[in-house]
């Protein structure tokens, strides 16, 4: 029975919540769990790309209302999130990263978990104070020819100043990386997901990381709590 154990009699499954802000490396967090339980790794982000290249109403619909510049309304995001967690790679759980982003997503996926009778195991949240979030995006330069092209001032340093070591063009900063743009994205991203971390944590599935630790040190401490 692969993917599902047994604690106190109950099977768990290994359902887990990813949040935490962009910069908190909850992304490469979630591919690492993903890649230790081979459980997939399922992004809203993901979602939509691949439904908006679909040839179906839903892609029709989608297309639609990101065309429009129109928020994705909570039912239709639901209903593809349902669509993806009934394929067979997620039958022995899987990760959801971005997702639920509302109480009414979180009400949404209640259902869902229920129809199916399974439960989520923990919802992780990779805490970053916003200075560290500022300090970690504010330094990215992308090229201007590439955008697959990224460095960091810090981390990953172009062998010449602001120049691409791979095709030469110039670098930039993307306005997204701009401490003001930073800044505004920390303000949503607190004013919807802490609310929703409430709910969880009446229902005793947060597990607080400390995001500023090492990437190595985070794995670790999400792979032993995965695995309690
Ligand atoms: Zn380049």
């Amino acid at each position: 029975m692969r993917g599902a154990r047994k604690i106190c009699g109950l099977m768990t499954d290994h359902i887990y919540l990813f949040m935490g802000i962009q910069g908190s490396g909850k992304g490469t967090q979630a591919d690492r769990l993903s890649k230790d339980l081979s459980i997939p790794h399922i992004s809203t982000g993901d979602i939509f790309r691949a439904v908006m290249k679909e040839d179906s109403p839903l892609g029709d619909e989608l297309r639609r209302i990101l065309n429009s510049g129109a928020l994705v309304p909570d039912e239709l995001t639901s209903r593809m999130v349902r669509e993806r967690l009934a394929k067979p790679d997620a039958a022995p759980g899987f990760i959801l990263d971005g997702y639920p982003r509302t109480q009414g997503q979180v009400e949404h996926l209640d259902a869902m978990l229920t129809e199916q009778g399974r439960s989520i195991h923990a919802v992780f949240f990779f805490d970053l104070p916003e200075e560290e979030t500022v300090a970690r995006l504010e330094p990215r330069r992308i090229c201007t020819r590439d955008q697959s092209h990224i460095y960091h001032l810090v981390n990953k340093p172009p062998k010449v100043d602001g120049i691409c070591d791979i095709d030469g063009a110039p670098l930039k900063q993307r306005d997204d990386d701009k401490p003001e743009a930073i800044r505004k994205r920390v303000e949503e991203y607190k004013r919807e997901t802490l609310p929703l971390l409430d709910i969880y944590r009446a229902r005793n599935l947060v597990r607080r990381i400390d995001a500023t630790l090492s990437m190595d040190a985070v794995t670790e401490e999400v792979l032993d709590i995965a695995k309690e």
